[in-house]
């Protein structure tokens, strides 16, 4: 008989922690909490309905199995010996919890039920057995509240009234009984006060929803685990499944739990922390608890919660008294707990606790959520303190995390000019500047026109996810660090700015007011320090930080850099962005484009050259051009040669169609002609002859210089000889020379025959007898891929130009594709943008295809991809795949495709080992921090470049 209900409690459980798939990420930690040997924490008895239940009741026109019930009710048994209380008991009720768990947590999705067997009998058993009415009460009116909010209308899909739920509705009536008593806070409610607001929730509840709350413990116990079942196929559920990319197969369990009170007096409490600091990564107990409470009064930010020690004290909590000092003895206990929690899982937990008349118990535990600065400090950390091995720290980081340590913060300098208008708690780091928008729906309104928006809100709900997702940044002006604002942000790594009491949302929704006065309206500009947690009016400049002196990354970065076997270089064209890129690891250029001297600052000289060089009509009048040209091409080569300091540099070859260059202006146009010595009629024919109908397809790339040889000699010359001066002055130069938009072998045999008669009157021209280098080419045509057994007679390298690759392999053409994109996507014709994750289907095929065919021709072959791809994370994995020896990519993506190298060398090693043994129970073995060397490679990568000595360190490839 297949076994549905797992039981956990008393020191005992049935199932543990490696039963994620089937009992969920809370019923499997439950049962690691309650059961484990090493563990045993106090874990109020319970059971969990497996997910097997959920696919079960979703393939079976929303029916349970039938051996189900009997199940549930035997566990339940054993949960009322354990706890000496039977459900329904008239005297001394047992009251239940009914929660829900996915595989992966899905913080604020699913929705959960607290005080469940409450019910006008058997609250007089609760009163007379707790001799605390007001407890009995508040207990009652949230059951009501949430079993009708959860059960009776989300999950029979009612929707509300004018968009009101009845949270809202139950809500807005406790407000106002506590407005017209004069009360502050939901604890000066007297137990009159609940009584009445209990029945009058009933009759409200009967009203809106067509139906009364039912009495009976059993069918509210059923109508909670259907809730929990039903939730899975909620808008909201759905909604963050689309986000995270949980498959909507998994389904979820249901966990049934004992309930243990918070909310029973001042020896009370209930409470969130992490055993780090999921903020910084800090080493450091970290959370917030409140007095007399229950379930999620923490979350929701209906009181400022307090902190549990000292460190965890913030602006908005410093006055509130630490759970450290308040109750000493049970702060003790919940250190130790989350201490042998975090070494027994190895990873920071987030828990759950609540601690009923001095006794403290265990709610959840789990890996906790956390930024990309505090996982790269956790993970550097762990490591030294040998919690963690090498391979486990690196696969810690996504590498989409460590875009928060490398993209802009608020400039300090503009900050310092800056007042402030408020001041919040820092709940995701970093910088953001944007329009204000109130609610979720214009936050993604907006954002679809392009704006950049910053979503304010009082507090968020799980309602709010798509407007968060698509903000800048997300203020609130209520909850705490645990608010659902900070959770969902923390996980994002999106900056964020929570409890800003400073600022006070005006009742239309459309703007705020700070209390110094200012008003921000919808759509005004503002910025926010998530680090600090300040606002600012206006738009203030976005500046980069300074990896460097992040201690944490850098040891992090070593891990990394020890583990994965390709290459990571850049795509950069000047020094400047050499310069930065090297500091975020870059180990060369692998796309350097010479047309770059053109653009921007400092091309004027230059540029007039080139055009004057394009427009001259004969090969005389070209060469005089050229020579006029060349320092400065050779002197801009040489300039981020130098920067590199040896590493590898590809210069790319004039690559865009002439026509580009061609002044429109009159003034230089005129310029032009004076120089060149004939009117401007005669010049503006020479132009209107360089035009083409489809000039990316036209006489551009290597056409260039079959057309022009002279054009092509002068480049040559200039790299050759930007080399030879560095090596002549004592430095280190390694120039590959890169033709660009080949088809035929013939066309590299071209243009090899002027490099051979360059080549030796560089020498002499510097005084050598021999410069370094490498002659290759793009591969961006299909036809180059198809025949790369050939090109590569000649070709010394590929480089993969997957940009035009994958424009030319579909037939889309880049600047285009915005029209129709959106929709293939929506359709689900194409799973991604090609252009920015490469398609692996074709375009992969076709890489694939060059690389054997190339290397059967020239085994050394050195093969890379220039292409923006060269930056994405799930991209360089298939580089690795493919048998690449390096990828190049923006200067600012360096950091991110080491990491992906890292982690796809980590995948094959596991690739390998899997068939071999197959043990999910423990992750990782502690006190093992040696770093493992990754598997021999593949036959493919073997048979790469024997590497000549790169300048820092030799490695494989
Ligand atoms: P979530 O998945 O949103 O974290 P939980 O199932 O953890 O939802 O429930 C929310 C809150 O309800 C918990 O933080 C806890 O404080 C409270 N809660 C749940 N079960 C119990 C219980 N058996 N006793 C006391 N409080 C509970
Ligand atoms: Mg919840
Ligand atoms: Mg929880």
């Amino acid at each position: 008989m297949p076994k549905y209900v797992y039981f956990f409690g008393g020191g005992k459980a049935d199932g543990n922690e490696s039963m994620k798939n089937l009992l969920g990420g809370k019923g499997a930690n439950l049962a690691e909490m309650a059961g484990h040997p090493g563990l045993r924490l106090p874990v109020p008895p319970g059971f969990t309905i497996t997910t097997e239940v959920c696919t079960y009741y979703y393939a079976n026109k929303r029916k349970y199995p039938p051996e189900l019930k009997a199940q549930l009710e035997k566990t339940l048994g054993m949960v009322e010996k354990i706890m000496g209380k039977k459900f329904g008991d008239l005297s001394d009720p047992l009251l239940l919890s009914v929660r829900s768990g996915a595989r992966r947590s899905m913080p604020g999705m699913m929705d959960t039920v607290l005080n469940i067997g409450l019910n006008d009998t058997t609250i007089v058993g609760l009163i007379q057995k707790t001799q605390n009415p007001r407890f009995a009460y508040d207990a009652y009116r949230r059951l009501v509240m949430m079993y009708a909010d959860v059960v009776m209308e989300k999950a029979e899909g009612i929707e509300p009234k004018g968009g009101k739920g009845i949270r809202k509705v139950l809500d807005e009536r406790l407000g106002e009984v506590k407005r017209e008593k004069g009360y502050t806070y939901d604890t000066d409610l007297t137990a009159d006060d609940l009584k009445s607001l209990v029945a009058e929730f009933k009759e409200i509840v009967k009203d809106r929803l067509g139906k009364p709350f039912p009495e009976d413990p059993m069918m509210q116990l059923w109508g909670g685990v259907g809730a929990v079942f039903q939730s899975w196929n909620g808008k909201r559920a759905i909604e963050y499944r689309r986000i995270e990319r949980i498959p909507d197969e998994w389904g979820t369990a249901v966990n049934v739990q004992s309930m243990v009170f918070g909310n029973m007096g001042d020896d009370s409490a209930t409470g969130v922390a992490f055993t780090r600091n999921p903020g910084t990564g800090e080493n450091q107990f970290y959370g917030e608890y409140l007095v007399n409470a229950q379930g999620e009064d923490v979350v929701a930010g209906i009181r400022t919660p307090a902190p549990i020690n000292e460190y965890s004290k913030n602006d908005q909590s410093k006055h509130l008294p630490a759970l450290e000092h308040l109750m000493p003895e049970n702060y003790k206990k919940l250190y130790a707990m989350q201490r042998s929690l975090e070494k027994h899982y190895h990873d920071m937990q987030d828990i759950e606790f609540t601690i009923e008349k001095g006794t403290l118990y265990m709610l959840q535990c789990r890996v906790g959520k956390r930024n990309g600065v505090a996982a790269v400090r956790m993970a550097s950390e762990m490591y030294k303190e040998r919690l963690i091995d090498a391979p486990t720290a690196v696969r810690r980081v996504q590498p989409s995390q460590l875009v928060e340590l490398l993209l802009p913060m608020i400039d300090p300098v503009a900050e310092l000019a800056k007042t402030s208008i408020a001041k919040g708690l820092p709940a995701g780091p970093g910088g953001a500047t944007g329009k204000a928008v109130f609610s979720s729906e214009d936050a993604v309104a907006w954002a679809q026109r392009g704006e950049k928006v910053i979503l304010v809100r009082e507090e968020t709900s799980p309602e709010d996810v798509d407007g968060m997702h698509k903000a800048q940044a997300i203020l609130t002006s209520k909850g705490g660090m645990t608010s659902h604002a900070a959770l969902v942000a923390r996980g994002w790594g999106k900056c964020c700015i929570v409890g800003c009491g400073d600022m006070e949302i005006a009742h239309d929704n459309k703007s705020f007011k700070t209390k110094s006065g200012v008003v921000v309206r919808e759509g005004d500009w503002i910025s926010l320090n998530g680090t600090k947690g300040v606002v600012y009016e206006g738009s203030l400049t976005l500046v980069d930080v300074d990896i460097e002196h992040n201690a944490a990354y850098m040891d992090f970065m070593k891990l990394v850099d020890k583990i994965r076997v390709l290459k990571v270089r850049t795509n950069a064209d000047t020094p400047a962005d050499t310069r930065k890129a090297v500091t975020f690891g870059a180990e060369g250029i692998g796309l350097f484009r010479t047309e770059h001297m053109f653009y921007g600052e400092g091309s004027e000289k230059p540029l007039f050259l080139l055009r004057k060089m394009i427009m001259s009509k004969t090969k005389e009048e070209r060469e005089v051009a050229l020579n006029e040209l060349y320092p400065f091409v050779k002197n801009d080569i040489k300039a981020t040669m130098e920067a590199l300091d040896g590493y590898p540099v590809t210069v790319r070859l004039l690559d865009p169609p002439l026509h580009e260059f061609v002044p429109h202006s009159p003034d230089k146009m005129a310029a032009l002609a004076q120089e060149l010595q004939v009117d401007v009629e005669e010049l503006k024919k020479r132009a209107e002859n360089l035009k083409e109908n489809n000039p990316m397809l036209g006489h551009r790339g290597v056409r260039l210089g079959v057309t022009y040889g002279e054009v092509t000699a002068m480049q040559i010359r200039a790299i050759l000889e930007a080399a030879g001066e560095l090596i002549k002055e004592g430095k280190k130069a390694n120039p590959e020379i890169m033709i660009p938009v080949t088809c035929t072998v013939e066309e590299l045999i071209n243009q090899k025959k002027i490099v051979d008669k360059v080549y030796p009157e560089a020498c002499a021209a510097v005084g050598l007898k021999k410069i370094p280098f490498l002659y290759g080419t793009m591969i961006e045509i299909p036809r180059a891929a198809l025949t790369a057994n050939r090109m590569a007679e000649v070709a010394e390298f590929f480089s993969y130009g997957t940009n035009d690759l994958t424009q030319m392999g579909f037939g889309f053409s880049r600047d285009d594709i915005g029209g129709f994109l959106p929709d293939y996507l929506n359709n689900k014709i194409l799973p991604a943008d090609p252009f920015q994750t490469i398609d692996q289907e074709g375009i992969g095929e076709l890489i694939k295809i060059g690389i054997q065919r190339g290397r059967a021709t020239r085994p050394q072959l050195k093969v890379g991809i220039c292409g923006e791809h060269g930056g994405d994370p799930e991209s360089v994995k298939f580089c690795h795949r493919a048998g690449m020896s390096y990828v190049s990519c923006s200067p600012f993506r360096v950091p991110i495709a080491r990491l992906a190298a890292a982690h796809a060398a980590l995948e094959e090693i596991a690739a390998a080992e899997k068939p071999a043994k197959r043990k999910p129970a423990k992750k990782i073995e502690a006190k093992k921090p040696a770093v493992k060397k990754p598997a021999p490679k593949k036959p493919v990568a073997k048979k790469t470049a024997p590497k000549k000595k790169s300048p820092k360190k030799g490695k494989k490839r």
